[in-house]
């Protein structure tokens, strides 16, 4: 790559050509990455609406590279999925945020009035299909001496779009032991509304740009009945509703009144360590 045409190619795009540097750079370091313990997790609270009592935490995995810093999910996550690593490292995040959960009720007992803090985790359709999935978390549970009711896991509408029943059976299992499953990014894709009645799922997780829609106002009045129609679809099917990405004061407001149950967000709080989930719910529960 050191021709004249190399040479061009990096003139006309230097920043696409260091993006395909690091993405290969990163591959290789990867596989260990895990065993280094390179991996940490951030917390983002989860607000009620109503009341704006901290209810638990969305866990968010980071990967610190010794040369490039601190590494966002979107930068490492596809290629985990690749390679096949998402499924060790989402035992580990599973594991972690399990662990801290058990800490959290340490610290609080039932804590809240609403019970214990509970430990959101993303699960990558990889490890949908792995068939450890059930029993790895069972015995996480186990461990940690956690009850399944703490523990959501996040599973994105894209993943289970057009999913059979082989697929829909550990979720399945899991639901059944009062594990909850979220429908994450909730209509970024195309699923039938009715097909909602066939997952296993308990909460939607109203997908960021809904939020974004609501930073004008007033807001867009289609896009209010939109939020509006599906929290009353949601709600009619029990299932509880979440939205993600609440930067301002006048979102949740809205959000609020348009009868979502919980939020997550900027506003509220950025991702961060454990201990600053501590500081909020203290604030919470004293004021
Ligand atoms: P997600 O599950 O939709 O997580 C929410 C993302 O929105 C997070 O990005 C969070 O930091 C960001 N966010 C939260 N509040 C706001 C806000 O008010 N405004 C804006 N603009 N953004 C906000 P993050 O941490 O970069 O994670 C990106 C994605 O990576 C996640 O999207 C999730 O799909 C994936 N991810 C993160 N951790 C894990 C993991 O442990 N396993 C798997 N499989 N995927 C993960
Ligand atoms: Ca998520
Ligand atoms: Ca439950
Ligand atoms: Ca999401």
């Amino acid at each position: 790559a050191k021709s004249a045409g190399g040479n061009r190619f990096e003139l006309a795009d230097p920043e696409a050509d260091a993006r395909a540097i690091t993405r290969h750079g990163l591959t290789t370091a990867l596989p260990t990455a895990l065993d280094r313990g390179e991996f940490f997790i951030e917390y983002q609270p989860l607000v009620h609406l109503g009341d704006g009592s901290v209810r638990g935490a969305e866990a968010l995995v980071r990967w610190l590279h010794p040369q490039h810093g601190v590494l966002g999910p979107d930068r490492f996550i596809p290629l985990a999925e690749h390679t096949g690593l998402i499924v060790p490292l989402g035992r580990w995040v599973l594991e972690q945020s399990v662990r801290q959960a058990r800490e959290w009720r340490e610290r609080y007992g039932d804590g809240t009035a609403a019970g214990p803090l509970r430990i959101n985790v993303n699960l990558s359709p990889c490890q949908l299909t792995h068939p450890g999935l059930v029993q790895d978390t069972v015995d996480i549970l186990e461990r940690a001496g956690v009850d399944p009711d703490a523990l959501c896991l996040e599973v994105t509408e894209s993943a289970l779009i057009g999913a059979d029943d082989d697929l829909l059976k550990p979720l399945r299992r899991l639901a059944e032991m009062g594990v909850d499953i979220a429908l994450d990014d909730f209509g970024t894709g195309y699923s039938n509304l009715a097909n909602l009645r066939r997952l296993p799922v308990s909460i939607l997780k109203l997908d960021r740009s809904f939020t974004q829609s609501m930073q004008q106002f007033p807001a867009d009045p289609v896009d209010l009945k939109i939020v509006e129609g599906i929290v009353s679809l949601a709600h009619s099917l029990d299932l509880a509703v979440t939205v993600e990405g609440v930067e301002t004061g006048a979102q949740a407001e809205q959000l609020r009144i348009l009868g979502c149950d919980t939020a997550q967000g900027w506003y509220y709080a950025r991702p961060g360590p454990p201990e600053r989930l501590h500081e909020l719910a203290l604030v919470d529960a004293t004021g």
